[in-house]
């Protein structure tokens, strides 16, 4: 325990340094990198500030798995995974899914997941008005409730659209926007391959990074079949599996140079 307590003091203060040089500006390149790979645009430095949880400077090995489009056929293979790793993860569902399996939302809940809110319908927002949107957040944040006696905290907008729109609507029916750390994109969605899934998950992850997913949206065999070795890989990497708002929780402030002095 002595030693575990030790590194994480270790992680904690290289989390701060890295954080203070990318602060700095001397390390530009990450933002960049980061824009240049993905449509989302990844504020390294000020992220912790921003309306928009992309990762979190974490201050230990934390990293969080999250899964869209559920529940769906392949939920209940994916909880089984789960379980028997003994790992947390966060479902972003998809309320009219949540209605039509709900046995499998309640035993999301009860497994000790989280669970986040990806709109009633699966929205796609183009032509879409305020209401709507709004009215899609509230209707699924309902079913949640009913079904599980809590409310999402978080929304993960489908397709990772942002707009100003979306962040109002969000702002209204008081949940927070999560979407995922760029390089942490499984596109598991396309079906590219087990090994190429495994691949892409385990060789990008860092402390903090949220990894996306998808348990429903289409035959998820290969996410399934990818999933023990994507936790078997990251565990002997020394990594541990926590929800979006355990994740948080982990979060260090990022200092400016001129605070590390004082
Ligand atoms: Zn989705």
């Amino acid at each position: 325990m002595e030693r575990k307590k030790k590194v994480a003091v270790l992680l904690s203060l290289s989390s701060l340094l890295v954080g203070t040089i990318l602060f700095g500006g001397t390390l530009l390149g990450e933002a960049s990198l980061q824009e240049g790979s993905s449509s989302h645009f990844v504020d390294t430095a000020t992220h912790s500030d921003a309306e928009i949880i992309y990762d979190v400077t974490s201050a230990d090995k934390s990293i969080a798995l999250t899964f869209d489009d559920g529940p769906d056929e392949t939920t209940e293979s994916i909880l089984n995974v789960l379980q028997e790793y003994q790992v947390k993860a966060t479902f972003f569902v998809v309320g009219e899914n949540c209605r039509q399996r709900q046995e499998t939302v309640k035993r999301v809940f009860q497994s000790g997941h989280e669970i986040g809110n990806h709109t009633y319908t699966h929205l796609r927002f183009r032509g879409k008005t305020q209401e709507r949107v709004v009215e899609e957040i509230a209707k699924t944040n309902q079913v949640v409730y009913e079904l599980t006696g809590e409310t999402p905290k978080f929304f993960r907008p489908p397709g990772g659209t942002i707009n100003d729109m979306i962040k109002v609507a969000a702002k209204r029916e008081n949940v927070k926007i999560v979407l995922w750390t760029a390089e942490e994109d499984s596109r598991d969605w396309r079906n590219p391959g087990v090994s190429w899934i495994i691949k892409n998950v385990t060789e990008h992850a860092k402390e903090g990074s949220i990894v996306l997913l998808h348990d429903g949206g289409g035959p998820r065999r290969q996410t399934l079949q990818a999933l023990p070795t994507i936790i078997s890989i990251l565990k002997k990497k020394g990594y541990h599996f926590v929800t979006i708002s355990e994740l948080l929780q982990k979060e260090v402030k990022v200092l400016r140079p001129e605070e590390l002095l004082k």
